[in-house]
């Protein structure tokens, strides 16, 4: 029976961006006899994180340089640019503005801006006053502003279904439904293809190598080969407001964020329009009591219980209770939400805001509560180990979609120097 097993050479498990992106590149730069499947266990690509985000390419501003996220962050929005015009996916460079409303914001948005020239964020540049702001965005309030104008916007889910279907039309296989719940290899180090892949309603495969990009779910997943469930995924919710396009034609253009506040490792609620023509406000930042807990009513609780006992969630808890309160009072309240909003947009109009969704940050925390900054990726065990053979995204939050190319990239190099031995 076992030796029936479908075989394959790597096996990527979670078909969200990371994964897509991967197994699209794996087709591209690993020999074409290369047989490489992608597992899923929803009955679509992008159907968590993917397809539940603020659409923004990121420029990389924020991040700490020469970090992965400030090496990869830049690299996959070009490559993000070239790809959409190669298949013709649309996407807008309307800009970014990070606006300072007062003086005290000064200093953290002249370091902000220190850091994205370190990180040669291209065209960068201070808009020193009102003026100068609202030459770029005529309804926007403040006194000092970055201008980033490459930012850009585009529907990160229409382009994780693309990345599937370039990878199956050069020959990838797909499953779908199928839920990793058993990642075992065989101690045999004569078997050609030692990792045996169950999923939950009893299917088999078998691969030589494995890479589980699997978000919400990557430490039980890395857990599932013998890593440690540390760094543990804090399921962190963002919901949005939202403004219907009739109303959002005139308002705004541009991406507006708040500067962003040192003590929190959010980038505070901010202005995005979206491909469609509406806008969206947010999203904010409260705990999830489910993994995949769109609204309040989702709880699970396993992950509440799960979370509730690790050390690392309780120190995190006690660091931000007054800003998690904060977060929490305006996301029950939303027009404290949008008096917020409207000392940056002054004409943003109460009556016409709604709320629109949701999505939940895949967030790693480590056992003292710190929140795990950069992108993780590891196997578990010593990459020299022998016998290594399986690689795992343990953490990949925001700018995670539009680093997916450059981060797909990463990971396969990552993996043939490691281990990935095809010849
Ligand atoms: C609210 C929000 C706003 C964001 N805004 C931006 C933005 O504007 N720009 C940006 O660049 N990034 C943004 N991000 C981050 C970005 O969305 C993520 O970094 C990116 O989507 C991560 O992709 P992924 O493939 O790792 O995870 P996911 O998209 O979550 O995919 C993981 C997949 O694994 C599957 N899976 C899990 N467990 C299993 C299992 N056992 N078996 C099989 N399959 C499994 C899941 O079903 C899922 O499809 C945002 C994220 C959020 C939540």
């Amino acid at each position: 029976m076992r030796n029936n097993l479908k075989q394959f050479d790597l096996a990527i498990v979670g078909g969200g961006i990371i994964g897509c992106a991967t197994a699209m590149l794996a087709k591209r730069m690993l020999p074409a006899s290369t047989r490489v499947v992608l597992i899923e266990k929803e009955n679509t690509v992008g159907f968590h994180q993917s397809g539940r985000n603020s659409g923004v390419v990121h420029m990389g501003l924020y991040y700490k340089p020469n970090s992965l996220k400030a090496r990869l962050c830049q690299e996959g929005a070009f490559e993000t640019f070239a790809y959409c015009d190669s298949q013709k996916i649309p996407y807008k460079k309307c800009g970014k503005l990070v606006v300072a409303i007062n003086q005290s914001e000064l200093g953290r948005l002249e370091n902000l801006f220190q850091n994205s020239i370190n990180n040669g964020v291209p065209d960068v540049r201070i808009l020193e006053n009102k003026q100068e702001i609202q030459r770029v965005e005529p309804n926007c309030e403040g006194i000092s502003a970055i201008y980033s104008p490459y930012t850009a916007i585009v529907d990160w889910k229409v382009v994780t279904e693309s990345f599937r279907q370039s990878f199956l039309k050069m020959g990838g296989e797909m499953m779908l439904n199928f839920e990793l719940i058993e990642l075992r290899q065989s101690p045999q180090s004569s078997q050609i293809f030692p990792i045996v892949l169950k999923s939950k309603k009893g299917q088999s495969i078998r691969s030589r190598y494995v890479l589980t990009c699997c978000g919400l779910f990557s430490d039980r997943v890395a857990k599932l080969s013998g890593s440690s469930l540390e760094p543990k995924i804090v399921p962190i919710r963002g919901e949005y407001l939202g403004l219907p396009q009739r109303v959002a034609r005139g308002l705004l253009s541009t991406n507006i964020y708040p500067v962003p506040d040192p003590k929190f490792p959010f980038l505070g609620v901010h202005f995005t329009p979206r491909m469609d023509g509406s806008l969206w406000l947010g999203p904010n930042a409260v705990f999830a009591s489910h993994r995949e807990g769109y609204s309040y009513f989702d709880i699970s609780l396993r992950d509440t219980l799960e979370l509730i006992a690790y050390p690392g969630f309780r120190k995190l808890s006690s660091r931000y209770i007054m800003k998690g309160l904060d977060e929490l009072t305006s996301s029950v309240f939303s027009r404290r939400q949008i008096r917020i909003l409207q000392k940056y947009v002054p004409k943003l109009p109460a009556s016409e805001v709604y709320r629109v969704s949701a999505g939940v940050r895949a967030q790693a925390l480590t056992i003292d509560g710190k929140l795990v900054d950069d992108f993780v990726f590891d196997s578990g065990v010593s990459s020299e180990a022998e016998g290594c053979r399986i690689l795992h995204v343990r953490n990949a939050p925001s700018p995670g979609a539009t680093s997916s190319l450059a981060i797909a990239k990463y990971l396969l190099d990552k993996m043939q120097k490691s281990f990935l031995n095809l010849t």
